[in-house]
């Protein structure tokens, strides 16, 4: 059975949780603060959903110590309307997505699952290859490859496709993309678009994995069969 850390401060709407989602089929362990949440978070947990704003401490501080960790336990985060520039900040944090309060049980429930099967379909480390579309990445020899033809890429291009390939499926910030793959000189986001263009280019008939999500920046899609 798949194991559930709920991190909520909310008597309420953590009981709610805790029930919809043990009756979904989840163990679930519940912990209400900052302080306890870190304590387990390293639990070895099958997913786990973190409300931003608790009593002692925010949601974004557990998640950034978390991933520096190097945990890549998938993370739902639950964000109150008003406060949108967090949702953002989760992300860049590393959250692998979020949904805002109010919000239907069944809207968390579909969202874990597709964090949950999304981290299960990452390349284990022997094999890092995955398609998009009608290419093969193949990040060790990083190579892309369509059939038997290699894709010449830059350097650049390498590392933006490489960088959105181990965030499949996610949306990456532009200043996030740009300060993890361009030069300190050349990092301003016309540049990081005309990389991005020709990429697509490279890309040709696949491009359409490459997309632009607006207002945050570009996502990198699978293809079919992988
Ligand atoms: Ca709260």
């Amino acid at each position: 059975m798949a194991r559930l850390l709920v991190i909520e401060d909310d008597q309420r709407l953590g009981e709610a949780l805790c029930s919809e989602l043990r009756g979904a089929g989840w163990t679930v362990s519940w912990a209400r603060d900052a302080h306890t949440a870190r304590q387990r978070v390293t639990e070895g947990w099958d997913a786990i959903l973190l409300d931003l704003g608790l009593p002692d401490g925010s949601g974004l501080d557990v998640l950034k110590e978390l991933r520096g960790g190097g945990s890549r336990v998938p993370v739902l985060v639950l964000t109150a309307r008003v406060r949108g520039p967090d949702k953002v900040k989760a992300l860049d944090l590393g959250a692998d997505d979020y949904v805002t309060k109010p919000f239907w049980t069944d809207e968390v429930l579909a969202r874990l699952r597709a964090v949950v099967r999304r981290s299960e379909g990452q390349a284990p480390p022997t094999a890092r290859t995955l398609r998009v579309g009608g290419c093969v990445l193949n990040l060790d020899a990083q190579r892309l490859t369509r059939g038997d033809r290699v894709i010449a890429l830059t350097p650049t291009e390498w590392a933006i496709l490489a960088y959105l390939a181990e965030r499949l499926d996610r949306p990456v910030r532009r200043g996030q993309l740009s300060d993890a793959v361009l030069q300190v000189e050349d990092a301003h986001e016309s540049a990081l678009q005309a990389h991005v263009s020709r990429l697509r280019r490279k890309l040709g008939p696949d491009a359409e994995h490459l997309q632009t999500v607006w207002g945050i920046g570009y996502r990198l899609t699978p293809g079919e069969g992988s």
